[in-house]
């Protein structure tokens, strides 16, 4: 079998930029749950973060977090989708930690709990305007709280948290965090003690803390996506922060291998339809030019536009499931069929080439336990 397409893990980087995170963290008095699901839990990404000082593995598939445990990972796990009741006494089971948002669930975790003895932490999630989970309405919030302090005896309080920029795109400002804060004090005034967590956010919560105005009480962090791709990712493509820059693009490269090689017309000869995803899209008329196919497609990575060639001057014009049609006419080096184009990636793409069989991984620099 081919040794292609390969992903090459770098695991220094990963550590680095790991490495990185926590101390951005630290100086704000910020702990750091590695969230796992960017690499589709890869177990040694798990052991990476937890090398590097974060505090809790976190993942949105409980499958994830069982293969951290097993791989060896130590420290405290999180559930971070909202659980389905499907899966509550299995989640018991795997993780100390979870994201809730419905009373459905606690109560479920609560009985499930009585089963077993064994005690679960929530953090309650308050949705503040991103609109995807979370409790909308304050009261609500504080009801649930006060319930899970007075009549839980499996369920522990340990904290809330929101998360922003989703589903609605919502930012991550100071006035949110803010909020955010003030939920928690009224939570703790309804209950008599404080909070052990308060949780911002994910990777674009680092905006506010960039910027000197996080809260002093938001003291976790849910971040994954900064760490697999460095300036690669949102904070540096959308919103332009330069803070990310020291980051490394590296710790995942994907490489494929050229199967055709021609001259041909860049736009379709003949009538046309719809393309292989029931799409019209439009093509420029930029005369004959020099293309190569590239043996790996959507059904690996996504969309064309998560791949970054490292060649220069190639650039991808189209793709199909199985193929990618990259225009070399403006490359200068020698280029042959056979050849193996190296591409950067970015979130989706990560997150897709390592849950997809066709990909082979190589993994180098990962951690010894
Ligand atoms: C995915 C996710 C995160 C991590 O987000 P990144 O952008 O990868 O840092 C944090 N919290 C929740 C609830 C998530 O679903």
């Amino acid at each position: 079998m081919s040794k292609y397409p390969l992903l090459t893990v770098n695991h220094e980087a990963l550590k680095s930029n790991m490495t990185q995170v926590v101390s951005w963290c630290r100086e704000a008095g910020i702990d750091v749950a590695g969230v796992i699901k960017v690499s589709s839990g890869m177990p040694s990404f798990a052991l990476d973060y937890e090398a590097c000082g974060a505090k809790w593995i976190a993942s949105s598939r409980l499958e994830q977090l069982q293969r951290a445990r097993d791989a060896g990972v130590k420290i405290p796990l999180m559930m971070i989708r909202v659980p389905m009741l499907s899966e509550i006494e299995e989640m018991i089971e795997v993780c100390d930690y979870s994201l809730e948002s419905e009373f459905a669930a606690i109560k479920a975790i609560e009985e499930a709990g009585a089963h077993t003895g064994k005690s679960h932490n929530v953090i309650l999630m308050a949705d503040l305007g991103d609109l995807r989970e979370g409790f909308f309405e304050l009261e609500e919030l504080v009801d649930v709280a006060k319930y899970v302090e007075d009549k839980c005896d499996f369920v522990h309080l340990a904290g809330i948290g929101t998360n922003l920029g989703c589903y609605g795109s919502v930012m991550p400002t100071k006035e949110k965090m803010e909020q955010l804060v003030s939920y928690a004090e009224a939570i703790e005034r309804a209950i008599g003690r404080q909070l052990e967590i308060i949780s911002g956010g994910a990777t674009s919560s680092l905006m506010p803390l960039f910027d000197g105005v996080m809260p002093e009480r938001v003291n976790m962090l849910r971040i994954g996506a900064i760490s697999a791709c460095g300036p690669k990712e949102d904070l540096r493509t959308a919103y332009g922060r330069t803070e990310v820059d020291c980051m490394r693009d590296d710790a995942f490269t994907l490489e494929a291998e050229l199967i055709e090689l021609r001259t041909k017309a860049t736009h379709p000869i003949g009538q046309l339809g719809v393309d292989a995803f029931g799409q019209k899209p439009k093509y420029k008329d930029r005369g004959m030019r020099r293309r190569a196919l590239i043996a790996i497609g959507r059904v690996d990575y996504g969309d064309t536009g998560d791949l970054f060639p490292e060649t220069p001057g190639a650039e991808i014009v189209g793709a199909s499931g199985d193929h990618t049609i990259v225009d070399i006419e403006d490359c200068k080096e020698i280029i042959r069929v056979g050849d193996i184009m190296r591409f950067k990636l970015c979130y989706s793409s990560i997150m897709r080439l390592t849950a997809s069989e066709n990909v082979k991984i190589k993994e180098v620099g990962q951690t010894e336990i």
